[in-house]
C-alpha cells in the first residue's frame, strides 16, 4: 500500500515541478513515507531524517515531509521533537501535498495534517494520472479497517473502512494497462471487504478480467471472514485470477484467535481453504503468523506450527508480537522476549523447510513467467503464477513478456531456469 501511495505522491508532486531523483544529494524535497505496523517504526523515521541531514549539510535545507502511518500516529509530537521536519501528513491527506509544499516554500511554517479525508483524497487523486509504468502494478481499491484486532494499529492510522468508487477503479486499471501493466494487484488493508454500492471485489475481478492486454490479477490482503462465496467462485471462473492467495491466519490456536478478536476459528479458516481448493485445485496459500501473542502458551504456539505444516503454506510471514501504542493488547502481559525469539526461530525453521521443499518441487517443471525487469548482471527477473521469483538469461529484451521457463535450480527465494523454445505465449490467457 505504501508503494502505491508513494507512486501517487510522485504523480501529484510532479504537477508542481518536483520530479523523482536518483541522486539524493540534489533533492530539494524529501518525503519519507512511513509504516507503523510493527516495532521501532518511529525510531526508523528519525534515523532516516538523520541521513537526510547529512546529505544536505552543505546546502540549503531541503523541504522534509513525513507522510504515512507514523506521521498519523505521532502528529505534532514529531514536529516538536525534530525541527528539521516541515510537515507531518497522514495517509488520508497526502492528496494535498502540492498545496502543502507551496505553502512551505512560501511561509516556512510547520504543518500537521492528520485528518481522515479518505473520500476527498480519492476524489482529488482521480484528477492526477497514475503514471506507474511497471509490468506488475498495484491498484488501491479499499483502505482502512473496522475489525479492530487487538494487536493492530491499522484501524487507528488508516482509519475506517472505505471502498473507492467502482468506475474509478476500472478506469485506473485500464490506464495502468495502457501504461504497460500486464499484472494488477488489487490492494486494501481488507481488500476483500470491498463494497461500493453492492459491487464487491468479485465484480472488479470480473470487469478487469476483460481487459485484453492484462494477463494476471491478484489481490491482497484478505481477511478470512470476508472470503465470501462469490469471491471463492471467482477463483474458478476468471482465468486471469492467479492461483495463489495470501490469507493471514495469525495463529493456529482458537483461544489465541479469540484473544486477538480475529472473529474466525481454525475450523472456519480450514473450511475456506477447502472450498477454494475444490473450486481451484491448483491453488496454493501463504499466510501471516504472530508469534508469542500475550497469553500464548507452548501448546498454543505448537498449534501454529501444526497448522502451517498441515496447510503447507508456500510462504509464511512470521513476526514476534510487537506492542503498538494505543491498541488494546498493549496493556496485556507479554510473553518473555527470549521465549518469543526462540519460538520465532523454531517457527521459521519449520516454515523454511516447507518453503524449500516446495521450491525444489518446481525443478524440471515448465512454468509461466511474466518478466518484470532486467537485473544489473543482465539476467531477467520475473514471477510465476505463485509469485515465485524467477531468473533467466535471454538474448533479447523480454520485459513485459509472458514466457515459458524450464526450472533447473532453486534456492529458498528464487527459481532459476531457461527460456523454452516456444516463443511468446499469446494464447495462454490463464498464465
Ligand atoms: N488486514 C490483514 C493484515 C494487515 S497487517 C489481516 O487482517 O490479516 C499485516 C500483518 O502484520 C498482519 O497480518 C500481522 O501478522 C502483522 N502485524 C500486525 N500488527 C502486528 C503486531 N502488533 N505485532 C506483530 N505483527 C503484527
Ligand atoms: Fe489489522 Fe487486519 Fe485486524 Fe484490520 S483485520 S485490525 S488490518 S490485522
Amino acid at each position: 500500500m505504501n508503494e502505491y501511495d508513494s507512486g501517487r505522491i510522485s504523480d501529484i508532486t510532479n504537477t508542481i515541478g518536483y520530479n523523482l531523483t536518483d541522486t539524493l544529494e540534489n533533492a530539494d524535497c524529501f518525503i519519507i513515507n512511513t509504516c507503523h505496523i510493527r516495532e521501532k517504526a518511529t525510531e526508523k523515521v528519525y534515523h532516516e531524517i538523520g541521513r537526510a541531514k547529512k546529505y544536505f549539510r552543505n546546502k540549503q535545507k531541503p523541504i522534509l515531509i513525513v507522510t504515512g502511518c507514523v506521521a498519523q500516529a505521532e502528529g505534532s509530537i514529531m514536529l516538536e521533537r525534530e525541527n528539521y521536519i516541515d510537515a507531518v501528513i497522514g495517509p488520508q491527506s497526502y492528496h494535498d501535498l502540492p498545496n502543502i509544499i507551496k505553502k512551505i516554500e512560501r511561509d516556512k511554517n510547520k504543518i500537521d495534517i492528520t485528518d481522515f479525508k479518505t473520500i476527498e483524497k480519492f476524489d482529488t487523486l482521480k484528477n492526477f494520472k497514475n503514471l506507474n509504468s511497471k509490468v506488475s502494478a498495484h491498484l488501491s481499491i479499499q483502505e482502512g479497517c473496522d475489525k479492530f484486532c487487538k494487536f493492530c494499529v491499522v484501524p487507528y492510522t488508516r482509519g475506517p473502512e472505505y471502498s473507492r468508487p467502482f468506475g474509478e477503479i476500472i478506469d485506473e486499471a485500464k490506464l495502468l494497462v495502457r501504461n504497460g501493466a500486464r499484472e494488477i494487484t488489487l490492494l486494501g488493508q481488507n481488500v476483500n471487504a470491498y463494497n461500493y454500492k453492492n459491487k464487491k471485489i468479485s465484480h472488479i475481478i470480473k470487469e478487469i478480467n476483460c481487459i485484453k492486454e492484462l494477463r494476471r490479477i491478484r489481490y491482497t490482503t484478505s481477511h478470512p471472514i470476508d472470503m465470501t462465496d462469490d469471491l471463492i467462485e471467482a477463483h474458478h471462473t476468471f482465468a486471469k485470477l492467479m492461483p495463489l492467495l495470501h490469507l493471514p491466519v495469525q495463529s493456529g490456536s482458537d483461544k489465541i484467535l479469540k484473544l486477538m478478536n480475529r472473529k474466525h476459528t481454525i475450523e472456519n479458516y480450514r473450511n475456506i481453504i477447502n472450498k477454494l481448493k475444490s473450486k481451484k485445485p491448483s491453488i496454493k496459500f501463504t499466510s501471516d503468523f504472530i508469534i508469542a501473542y500475550p497469553g500464548e502458551t507452548e501448546a498454543e504456539f505448537m498449534k501454529s506450527i501444526y497448522l502451517m505444516k498441515k496447510i503447507e503454506f508456500i510462504n509464511s510471514f512470521s513476526f514476534i508480537y510487537s506492542q503498538r501504542p494505543g491498541t488494546p493488547a498493549s496493556n496485556l502481559d507479554h510473553v518473555d522476549l527470549k521465549i518469543g525469539k526462540e519460538r520465532l526461530r523454531l517457527f521459521q525453521l519449520e516454515a523454511n523447510k516447507i518453503k524449500l521443499k516446495y521450491k525444489k518441487s518446481n525443478v524440471g517443471k515448465t512454468i509461466n513467467v511474466l518478466f518484470e525487469n532486467q537485473m544489473k548482471d543482465g539476467k531477467y527477473f520475473g514471477r510465476d503464477e505463485y509469485c515465485n521469483s524467477v531468473l533467466v538469461e535471454a538474448n533479447e529484451n523480454i520485459v513485459g513478456q509472458m514466457r515459458k521457463v524450464k526450472v533447473n535450480d532453486f534456492n529458498l527465494n528464487t527459481l532459476f531456469g531457461t527460456l523454452s523454445q516456444i516463443k511468446k505465449d499469446s494464447h495462454n490467457q490463464a498464465a
